[in-house]
Parts: C-alpha cells; structure tokens; sequence
C-alpha cells in the first residue's frame, strides 16, 4: 500500500508553534516517503470550535508551504458515517449503552483510589442500564492478557498499554450528543487509507485504543510516530488554551526552523533562504533521522 498521511488539527483557534511541529512532521515523513499528504479538519466538538479558525488553519498551512494533496475532510460532514460505524458494531455486542453519570463515575474512581485498585471505568453498565436512561455508548475492552495492546511508535520505540486496568470499556457516542474522538479518528483514518499516523506525543495515550477499535472494526492499523510535544516556560503542552499565540504569516522561515530544529534535524550549511530551500533540506533531514528510504 503506497504512503497515505494526514495531519488532523482541531480548529480551536489558529495554528500555533505546536501545531506547527506536527504539521512539519507529518509533511515530511509523507515527502520523504514519497507519499501522500491529507488534511482532516477535527470540528466534530461543537464547544471547542472556533468559527472561522479551520479557515485560518488552511490559509496558514498553505502560506507555510504544505498543501494538501486531496480536499480537507470536515468531520462536521461525516456524522452519518460515524452513526453508520456505531450501528456496524452494535451486532456483536461489543458496545453498550452507558447510563452513569459523570459524577457516578468520578465517585465509583474515588472509591476505587481509595482501595488502591483500578482507575478505569469500573464496567457498571456492561451488564445492562439497572433503570437510567442512555446516556453515552461505550466499547467493551476484553480481559486478561487480551487487554494488553502493544505497538512500535517509530519514535518513541515500544509501548504497551493495559485496557482494562489502564483504560476501561471507553465511550465512541458522548452523552453530550457528540461522537468521540476516538471513533470518529479510527473511522476517517481507515476511509483514507491512511497508512502512517505522525501526531504529538500527547495523543499516545489514545494510541492503544484506537488499534483495538481498529481491530474490532475489521480495518488496517497505521504506523505511528508520535513527535515530542512544545511545552511553555510552566512545562505545560502549549496550546491554543493556554495562550500560545498565532504564528506569522510573514515571517513562515523562522517558525519553520525553529519546528525542525524541535524535532532535532540537522538542517546543516547556511540557513534557508527560501521555502524551497528549507523543505529540500528539512526532508532529507527527516528521512536521514527517521531512517525513511523513499518508495516512490
Ligand atoms: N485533532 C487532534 C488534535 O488537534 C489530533 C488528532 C490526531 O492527530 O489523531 O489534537
């Protein structure tokens, strides 16, 4: 299967020097494979998103230099799609409706702390709703020695995570009417036949379910690379929330080869003097680092 990938930005606000490291990162890997490169615009979480911002995103992302190879899905236009995966599943009985409450949930933790036992969802409604009303739809996660997912993160080197103990059976269909993120990403992946996942390290806790979601959707599992993350002076992911400001439009170069030198590349010789310059140096930069020998 020839390289598909994708970089996924929720439209929060506008693009910002973290995001930029995971654009940069998901462009190169796709340039130095050879392959394809995707936008999908992540506006499914009503609350969060910002009119106007995915607008900006693209214009800025395009300024930058990194265009998308195919029109940017908008996961707003795919909710019967995720319907339509949610139904797929409900046969074999590996989701189910959810009736507890978030406060449920966080008493049902705190006890569970308190014993010093397990801190995911403690399965309350696997065995059926006892008398509430619906609320969300969750994932059953098996037991035992199958709740353990491992995978090779191309830069963060090998991971396991334990879904029942770590995790618990987790929620595609939000009580709140909004599909998880979770799903939502799995389903659009597959139907792009995207092939690597390159994202910040921050999403690796999501990694191991969405393999098994994967899996029990019948579909292929990427390869993943997760980049480190940019953190403020506090030590805290930057992003949009906590302040981290737009970049400039004008002067793309420098933010530029501030991300590259982030994801440690030796860009080597003078610095860029154009867009051209610094991509033709930052890919082979990359697939130097990244060991990545073109296909195409
Ligand atoms: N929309 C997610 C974010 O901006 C990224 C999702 C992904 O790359 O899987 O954090």
């Amino acid at each position: 299967m020839s390289y598909r990938g994708r970089f996924a930005p929720s439209p929060t606000g506008p693009l910002h020097f973290g995001s930029l490291v995971s654009a940069l990162a998901s462009w190169l890997d796709a340039r130095a494979h050879g392959g394809a490169w995707l936008v999908r615009i992540e506006d499914i979480d009503g609350p969060r998103t910002v009119p106007g911002a995915a607008a900006d995103i693209l214009a800025t992302l395009e300024r930058f230099g990194m265009r998308a190879d195919e029109e940017p899905v908008w996961q707003s236009q795919r909710m019967a799609r995720y319907q339509q995966a949610l139904d797929q599943l409900k046969p074999t009985g590996l989701v189910y409706p959810c009736g507890c409450t978030r406060k449920e949930i966080a008493d049902s933790l705190l006890h569970a702390h308190a014993r010093n036992t397990t801190l995911a969802y403690p399965g309350t409604c696997r065995t059926g709703l006892h008398g509430k009303p619906a609320r969300a739809w969750r994932l059953r996660v098996p037991d035992g020695e199958a709740a353990v997912i491992g995978f090779d993160d191309r830069w963060q080197g090998p991971q396991t995570q334990n879904l029942a103990t770590e995790v618990g059976d987790f929620v595609l269909r939000r009580a709140d009417d909004q599909w998880a993120y979770q799903l939502a990403v799995v389903v659009d992946d597959a139907d792009a036949d995207i092939t690597h996942i390159v994202r910040g390290v921050d999403l690796m806790d999501s990694t191991a379910r969405q393999i098994y979601l994967q899996r029990c959707m019948g579909v292929a599992t990427p390869e993943y690379l997760h980049v480190p993350v940019v953190t403020n002076e506090r030590g805290e992911k930057l992003s949009k929330q906590n302040g981290a400001i737009a970049l400039d439009s004008d002067h793309p170069l420098e933010a530029l080869c501030a991300a590259a030198r982030h994801l440690e590349l030796e860009l080597g010789g003078e610095s860029p003097a154009t867009l051209e310059q610094f991509y033709r140096a930052a890919t082979s930069a990359w697939a130097k680092r990244m060991n990545v020998r073109a296909s195409a």
